[in-house]
């Protein structure tokens, strides 16, 4: 079963590694090779901008991680890069679709200009913040109450006119209700179910029918802190549990995918790097219809990009 993968952070390391090469690095968990074993279909690649970068010079690692999703990633001849939705109906048998994402603006201060370089490389997703705040809202690690900022409203402006997906995972509570009367494209394209694991970077149920009464969707994540409160050896199954919970609430045609591989160090037992998925898909297989399991792995995201 093909796979469409919302969220991963090969950019950060292929920068930060030495040597590093996407095509069957060990030192990644999403390489070319593993997302081929992993039936990994569409793969989206993350800018991420770690905030110990001091402030002048995150737009330049911004624009280190487009370089290496070009010079690297996108060398791969099997590698199609994906700038269009409507490309992914196209991609041969053994071809990867490649999208570029950005997660959270601190990388382009108050210049809206920053933001349009980026998103003329190619990126099709965008996240406000990461954890903290920046010039446009508040992360998921701050005061839950404080919301978008008035420069918010000129970034949405300009990503609603481009059909950009806003991706609210790393958002904090208030600044996602404001965000979702005013964005276009919603998705939590790496998240979970607060009422399963009580972390800020989950989402209570409130959230969760608020963004589907908006017309998003929500991809859960891997990362075991986010799965379980105490995560110390977690297993599918219990990441399975945060799926047949989200179907109780925003509809299993509303959930996807989004790993994190890459920027994780703890994992899921069985489902370490993206040659696990069919791990994944197996288990889901148990618990779900087929058509429930293909919704959730592809087709779901499918339908929804369908309408942009
Ligand atoms: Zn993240």
């Amino acid at each position: 079963m093909h796979i469409i993968d919302l969220h991963c952070d090969v950019l950060d390391k292929l920068t930060r590694l030495e040597n590093s090469d996407f095509i069957q690095d060990e030192r990644l968990q999403a390489s070319f090779e593993r997302l081929k074993k992993g039936n990994v279909k569409v793969q989206v690649f993350a800018i991420f901008i770690h905030p110990r970068i001091p402030q002048h010079l995150k737009f330049q690692e911004a624009l280190r991680q487009v370089e290496a999703f070009y010079d690297k990633v996108l060398q791969v001849p099997d590698v199609i890069h994906i700038t269009d939705w409507k490309q992914i109906d196209q991609l041969q048998e053994g071809q990867i679709g490649a999208v570029l994402s950005l997660e959270g603006l601190d990388a382009i201060g108050d210049d809206l200009e920053k933001l349009l370089v980026l998103l003329n490389a190619g990126v099709k997703l965008v996240g406000l913040t990461w954890n903290y705040e920046n010039t446009v809202a508040y992360g998921a690690l701050e005061d839950p109450k404080k919301g978008l900022k008035p420069f918010a409203k000129q970034v949405i402006q300009l990503l609603n006119e481009r059909d950009i997906i806003v991706d609210v995972a790393h958002l904090n509570e208030q600044g996602f209700y404001d965000v979702l009367g005013i964005a276009k494209h919603l998705i939590a394209s790496h998240s979970n179910s607060r009422a399963l694991c009580d972390h800020t970077r989950n989402l209570t149920d409130g959230q969760l029918r608020a963004l589907v009464a908006h017309g998003g969707r929500i991809h859960v994540v891997f990362y075991p802190p986010f799965i379980e409160e105490d995560s110390k050896n977690t297993t599918v199954e219990k990441l399975i549990e945060h799926i047949i919970f989200l179907k109780n609430i925003v509809g299993i045609e509303n959930i996807g995918l989004g790993s994190d591989f890459d920027g994780i160090d703890l994992f899921v037992e069985n489902l370490t790097n993206a040659e696990d998925y069919p791990n994944l898909i197996r288990e889901l297989q148990n618990r779900l219809s087929e058509e429930e399991v293909e919704l959730i792995a592809w087709k779901g995201f499918k339908n929804f990009v369908n309408q942009i």
